[in-house]
């Protein structure tokens, strides 16, 4: 038997934030399905997050989310306590000319407007990117030919027992939509380096860049964006589409019509109806084009109890 929800949830003494027990990762990822979390804890900000994480056990299960624009959360749910950073760690400013130090929860579209609003160029790109600071690090998001990783020069990370430290960009392998750290522990802040360029033009650029992402994506569906990585030298959405399988569907989840790299929900989508879709049209590129494609998206949490 599942556990009530409780909206308030009892937090450890000391501790400002908001802890909620079985709360539905529907109303926390972009493809809007999914199960709950046992425990899902949005901080009041990063000092009441450091102050939090020593009370739990520390071999407790984490899943850290920011926007949930690039996760399946299946429908069985994630055992163990979601960090949720959105709008918690909330922090940006410019520390010195040329230099922003933005906390993870930060929306990625804030990010380029903040920065070409004070005359830097370069964070155009992230307009376009539906998701936090700290997801924009942990995938090194990126389009349009700018990457995140491209303007870090230093993170800070927290670890289980609320740690902080700061990490110069070496200190990462970063490739593409990959990133890979230390283990067990992850971004808080980062402090990004722009370059000084024409404040009017860089806010031209992201009007072009958001028109541009409305007539080629289906950005009124819920949906996680590109679902697979671009193999080497080709593209996942032509691969996928010359398998004929725009417009495809299993359950409530369908291939986009609009871009063939997008599964959306087009109603009642559980997270397996999209986890099977993901697995079919894998095959089916795998069988028709001889080429293995790797999600994109990050797929977390239990399979439901069939008949449970
Ligand atoms: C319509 C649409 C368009 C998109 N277009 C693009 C695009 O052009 N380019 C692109 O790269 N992506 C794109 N995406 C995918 C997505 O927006 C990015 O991957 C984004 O960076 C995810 O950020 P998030 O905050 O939503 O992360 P989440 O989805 O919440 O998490 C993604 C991963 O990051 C980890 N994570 C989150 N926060 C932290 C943290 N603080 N520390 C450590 N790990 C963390 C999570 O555990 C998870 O593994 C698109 C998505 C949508 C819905």
């Amino acid at each position: 038997m599942s556990p009530l929800p409780s909206p308030t949830g009892a937090c450890p003494s000391g501790v400002r934030g908001e802890l909620r027990f079985s709360e539905s990762m529907a109303d926390h990822n972009s493809w809007r399905a999914g199960g709950c979390a046992d425990r899902f804890f949005l901080p009041a900000d990063l000092e009441d997050l450091c102050g939090f994480l020593p009370t739990l056990a520390q071999d407790e299960p984490l899943l850290w989310v920011g926007l949930g624009s690039n996760l399946l959360v299946r429908d069985g749910g994630v055992r163990g306590t979601v960090i949720c950073t959105r709008n918690r760690l909330k922090e940006m400013a410019l520390s010195k000319p040329g230099t922003v130090v933005v906390q993870a929860g930060v929306p990625c579209a804030h990010v380029a407007r903040f920065t070409s609003e004070n005359g830097y160029v370069g964070g155009e790109f992230l307009a376009g990117i539906p998701g936090t600071m700290g997801g924009a690090l942990a995938m090194n998001a990126g389009a349009w030919g700018g990457e995140t990783w491209q303007l870090v020069r230093q993170v800070t990370t927290v670890d289980r027992r609320g740690r902080l430290r700061q990490r110069d960009s070496s200190d990462f392998t970063v490739g593409y939509r990959s990133v890979k750290g230390p283990a067990d522990e992850w971004f808080v802040a980062c402090e990004l380096s722009l370059s000084q360029g024409d404040g009017a033009e860089s806010r031209g650029k992201i009007k072009a860049l958001l028109a541009r992402r409305n007539e080629t994506q289906p950005t009124n569906m819920p949906s996680c964006g590109s679902v697979f990585r671009n193999p080497t030298g080709d593209h996942s959405a032509r691969l996928v589409e010359a398998c004929g399988l725009k417009g495809y569907a299993i359950g409530g989840a369908q291939v986009s019509e609009k871009h063939a790299n997008f599964i959306v929900n087009t109603g009642n989508a559980s997270a397996d109806d999209i986890e099977r879709l993901v697995i079919h049209v894998r095959a089916e590129v795998l069988r028709v084009h001889g080429v293995e494609l790797w999600p994109e998206v990050k797929i977390v949490g239990e399979n439901a109890v069939v008949g449970g």
